[in-house]
């Protein structure tokens, strides 16, 4: 084909899947990776450099830390965490060496919202990108770009896609740096599967459907489960209790109803006990367990034992779970069957 030589420099399916990822966040240009990922080493590779400093959200996915923290110390860049959620803190913790700030729109699993416009401000008066991990929003929920950050990742293996059968991410972001990161992902060999690109396609053509879909369900049952007598705390934006539901209000989207994410975290009274049992299943109870998330299919995780397994019981208090936390991905199913699931599970815990 014409303008394509060596699938690693590029290939039709990642231009056509890169242009429609573009549209959605209404991005400047967009880059296919092999993952989620790599989509975030991507922005690592593509703009730090030894003597740099990154500031990490203390809420990031474990190996977004991982990554910044361990792999970049090798080559001289150095990373630090704070709360995003405390705009002073962040202000207090960036250095003259600061040169990317990394946070989630929704962070994993007690849903904290961070204040993306604001978090851009500062990042941008100290010469400094914001980097959001969209992933737990998609862009029919949110898009930082439009909120003046400068880059944005999301791993497509979630609700991007939303069939679960591919692994892929994507980084696009605002200004004209699109031909610096396409050289850094051919260099660096982090290009996308032809296949898993015209996977990715196909759930696309669904995106807003299945993303309104899932978070209309996902109110739905963050309301059903308040005051169950099992359960001690349901975390979701979309409800007022939520310390971030007036920031949530104002910074996601909802073209026919209000649009809060399709993730649910519950927290059982009855400890790792209690969500033993409701992860062991029975009855009527068909919500299967599965550590990723974004799927058609409702699914159940639970973050102690896995998201969250390396963090130290002191350090697993400080983000909001303990043994009893349980993080639902909602899925497309009718809200009548997700809830009628749930309460059945829950009612084998008295
Ligand atoms: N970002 C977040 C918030 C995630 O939850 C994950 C994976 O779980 C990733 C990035 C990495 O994505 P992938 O699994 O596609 O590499």
């Amino acid at each position: 084909m014409p303008g394509y030589a060596y699938q690693r420099d590029g290939h039709p399916n990642a231009d056509v899947l890169a242009e429609k990822c573009r549209q959605f966040h209404r991005a400047d240009h967009a880059t296919m990776t092999s993952s989620g990922q790599a989509a975030v080493s991507l922005a690592l590779l593509s703009f730090l450099s030894a003597g740099d400093h990154v500031l990490l959200s203390s809420r990031l996915y474990g190996n977004t830390v991982r990554l910044f923290r361990d792999q970049a110390a090798r080559f001289g860049i150095t990373a630090s965490e704070t709360d995003v959620l405390d705009l002073e803190k962040v202000s207090n913790t960036m250095t003259g060496q600061t040169r990317m700030l990394v946070v989630e729109t929704i962070s994993n699993p007690t849903l904290r919202i961070c204040d993306i416009a604001e978090l851009a401000r500062l990042a941008h008066q100290r010469n400094a990108k914001l980097l959001v991990d969209n992933t737990f929003a998609s862009p029919v929920v949110c898009r930082p770009l439009e909120l003046g950050a400068d880059l944005v990742v999301e791993s497509l293996t979630k609700i991007m896609n939303g069939h679960s059968d591919s692994v892929m991410g994507l980084l696009c972001g605002a200004g004209d740096d699109g031909q610096r990161i396409n050289r850094t992902v051919r260099c660096w060999g982090m290009t996308s599967s032809p296949f898993d690109c015209w996977i990715c396609e196909r759930g696309l053509m669904t995106l807003h459907v299945r993303v309104s879909a899932a978070c209309k369900t996902a109110m739905g049952v963050a309301q059903s489960l308040v005051g169950h007598p099992a359960i001690r705390q349901v975390d979701y934006p979309g409800l007022s209790t939520h310390p971030d539901h007036g920031l949530a209000s104002r910074q996601f989207h909802g073209a026919d109803h209000p649009m809060f994410g399709h993730i649910v975290t519950i927290h059982l009274k009855g400890g790792a006990q209690a969500a033993g049992k409701l992860i062991g299943g029975g009855g009527e109870f068909e919500i299967p367990y599965c550590t990723s998330l974004g799927g058609a299919e409702t699914t159940l995780s639970h973050p102690c034992s896995s998201s969250h397994r390396s963090c130290t019981r002191q350090e697993q208090v400080a983000v909001g779970i303990d043994g009893g936390t349980i993080r639902l991905s909602i899925g497309l199913e009718s809200p009548e069957y997700v809830v009628k699931s749930l309460v059945e599970g829950l009612h084998r815990l008295d």
